[in-house]
């Protein structure tokens, strides 16, 4: 996979980039990156990239061209259109299904907004995304973009080796992970539960699906509305009502 991010602060990827699976992903081959300051590709003779809004108010807004034409540059080449995302608080939450979208991808372009937002062409006309993190307001898109990167790079193949829970993570199966536990057996006087020492493969899988039920159940009920339950899931469930 191929990353390419536009930015006007690129350094402030540095750390994320060079450490942990981002890190690993890249000396797997998994993905290669690109930081491009888009200021580059202003044609203003100050490389001004944000100008008054129409109509006036608060703020600056950024101008469509360095942005298009970035596009433009970075997309040359390729057989296929990238994705172009576009952080934005408007956009959709992003989920776990849509990291799982993009990570199905050969090239990504993400766009890190500033000041006041976008000039409207560039969300209509240049992004095939519009992707927020949550609903507060940053003050730019490069954290959110580095967010949505690493939720994507942990999912390529190779990135977190064999040994990898990625599909039992919250959100993989439409739930919320169980509990987890590790040695010590007993620490200040609080056991783990008899079933994961028992060695009992069977019944260890049974207690987990059920923590993972309570789980969800008890902190994002709104995640069971779409989850396929089994009658005897169903009849558990009610028992913790
Ligand atoms: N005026 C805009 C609004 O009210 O929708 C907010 C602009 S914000 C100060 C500047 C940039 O930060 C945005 O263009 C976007 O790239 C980024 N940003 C802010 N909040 C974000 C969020 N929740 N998710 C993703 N990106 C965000």
């Amino acid at each position: 996979m191929k990353i390419d991010v536009l930015t006007l602060f690129p350094e402030m990827f540095e750390g994320v980039f060079n450490h942990s699976i981002l890190k690993k992903a890249q000396e797997a081959d998994a993905f290669q990156y690109k930081l491009v300051n888009f200021r580059d590709y202003s044609e203003n003779k100050h490389k001004k990239v944000d100008d008054y809004p129409y109509g006036g108010g608060a703020g600056m807004v950024l101008t469509p061209q360095p942005l298009f034409d970035a596009v433009e540059d970075l997309s040359a080449g390729f057989d296929n259109k990238p994705r172009v995302v576009l952080l934005c608080p408007q956009g959709e939450t992003h989920t776990q299904e849509k990291a799982v979208e993009l990570s199905k991808e050969e090239h990504l372009i993400f766009i890190c907004g500033h000041y006041e937002g976008y000039d409207e062409r560039i969300r209509e006309h240049l992004a095939t995304d519009e992707i927020s993190i949550g609903d507060y307001v940053l003050t730019g898109g490069e954290l959110g973009a580095m967010v949505v990167i690493d939720s994507v790079v942990r999912l390529l193949p190779g990135v977190l080796g064999n040994d990898s829970s990625a599909p039992e993570d919250s959100f993989s199966n439409g739930l919320l992970e169980h509990p987890h536990y590790t040695r010590p057996v007993e620490f200040r006087g609080l056991r783990v539960p008899d079933v994961l020492v028992s060695g009992n493969h069977g019944k260890i899988a049974e207690w987990r699906k059920l923590q993972s039920l309570k789980r969800t159940f008890e902190r994002r009920r709104d995640l069971l509305e779409n989850y396929p339950l089994s009658f005897k899931e169903k009849e558990w469930l009610e028992s913790l009502k």
